[in-house]
């Protein structure tokens, strides 16, 4: 049976959880039931919403765990008081734990270790005090930063009045112009752009500790759990293509191919035009697609040895042929990319497109071969 270790039950922060996601659950419904919801209560849910998500991927996530990228004040202060409005904790604490996540990734030290079950790294963490509070020794960089210091300090303070006391101030002034009760209009600002908001926004990005290290492709790196999925990538934002952030923690833009949805990503290069923003890194068009071919040949690789192994054997010789040339072709294609970085030497837009077709081809022979488990994955 299971045994909840209530000793170790952080009450405040479960208790906003629960409650939180019981009132999005009852009392919103009964409310948009009743009162139905106008454009105004709709823009102003929305603004709340996107304004909170890109502050903690945009702002939390990119630009002050990963320093992605520069920002000027009024950008950083922007995601500071909104960041605040998810009420996911200070700055500080969320970039500790995430750089730990980062560091320690699927291991015991990670704070929303998917290793210990998918709802441990969802909500469990935040529910439980498993371990004891440690000496925070890895945001150095942020406790020199003023306004993060006092974002830190007043961080409870911020979210309340500005994510929950605005919205149902300007609700409630904004109602006579709408033909609306202004208590019932101040109610229903709170419920939607406050705690509908919150809740929704809160679970997207647990989603991203526990879905996208669940569910999805892994492209770029098989050595630890985190997956690509171009669904979380719209409830995010863009943070759902967890593969390639963690293969490529530092670049500023997670969705990295042209067709990808990643909206924080076009946010920071349009600030960047701005003047808002500057220094963005990108990791090189080369260096992702090496990353890609290798993984594709490791995967290939795994195929072909469980393909050596199977019963089948007239499938076998036939299928194994295929997929052992085209892993073949693209094994000299790696070592030859792989020279031109380690050389500096300039590739042709030519070879590199030869390159990813070849990639993908391969990729789409190991998805042909679904039947046939790898031995070891
Ligand atoms: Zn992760
Ligand atoms: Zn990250």
């Amino acid at each position: 049976m299971l045994r909840i270790p209530f000793k170790r039950v952080n009450w405040i922060t479960s208790i906003f959880l629960v409650t939180t996601a019981l009132m999005a659950l009852t009392v919103v419904p009964v409310y948009l039931f009743k009162h139905g919801i106008d454009w105004f209560q709709f823009s102003m849910f929305f603004f709340y919403a996107v304004a909170t998500t890109m502050s903690i991927t945009l702002g939390y996530h990119r630009l002050y765990s990963h320093l992605s990228f520069k920002a000027k004040w009024p950008v950083r202060l922007f995601v500071l008081l909104f960041g605040a409005c998810a009420f996911e904790n200070s700055c500080m604490d969320w970039t500790s734990d995430h750089r730990t996540h980062h560091k320690h990734v699927d291991h015991d030290e990670d704070p929303y270790d998917i290793s210990k079950g998918f709802m441990w790294a969802h909500i469990g963490w935040l529910i439980f005090k498993m371990r004891p509070e440690e000496p925070v020794n890895n945001i150095g960089d942020l406790q020199k930063d003023k306004l993060c210091v006092f974002q830190h300090k007043y961080v409870h303070w911020i979210g309340f009045i500005l994510g929950g006391i605005v919205p149902t101030a300007i609700a409630y002034f904004v109602a006579p112009l709408m033909g609306a009760d202004p208590v019932t209009y101040a109610i229903g600002g709170f419920l939607l752009s406050g705690v509908l908001r919150i809740v929704i926004v809160q679970h997207s990005t647990f989603f991203i500790n526990s879905l996208c290290h669940t569910i999805g492709k892994r492209p770029y790196n098989t050595d630890n759990s985190a997956r690509d999925s171009a669904i979380m990538a719209v409830f995010t934002c863009g943070e759902g293509y967890h593969n390639y952030h963690h293969a490529f923690q530092h670049d500023y833009r997670n969705g990295v191919k042209p067709w990808q949805f990643d909206p924080t990503k076009w946010m920071i290069w349009t600030l960047s035009k701005l003047g808002l923003t500057s220094g963005l890194r990108r990791v090189s068009d080369e260096r992702i697609l090496l990353a890609e071919m290798r993984e594709a040949g490791r995967q290939a690789t795994r195929k072909i040895e469980a393909l050596a192994q199977s019963t089948n054997h007239a499938i076998t010789e036939k299928t194994a042929e295929v997929l052992h040339t085209s892993a073949q072709r693209l094994s000299d294609s790696y070592s030859e990319l792989e020279k031109a970085i380690s050389d500096k030497v300039e590739v042709s837009k030519q070879m590199m497109n030869q390159w990813q077709n070849e990639t993908r081809e391969l990729v789409r022979h190991i998805a042909s071969m679904k039947g046939i488990k790898p031995a070891s994955s």
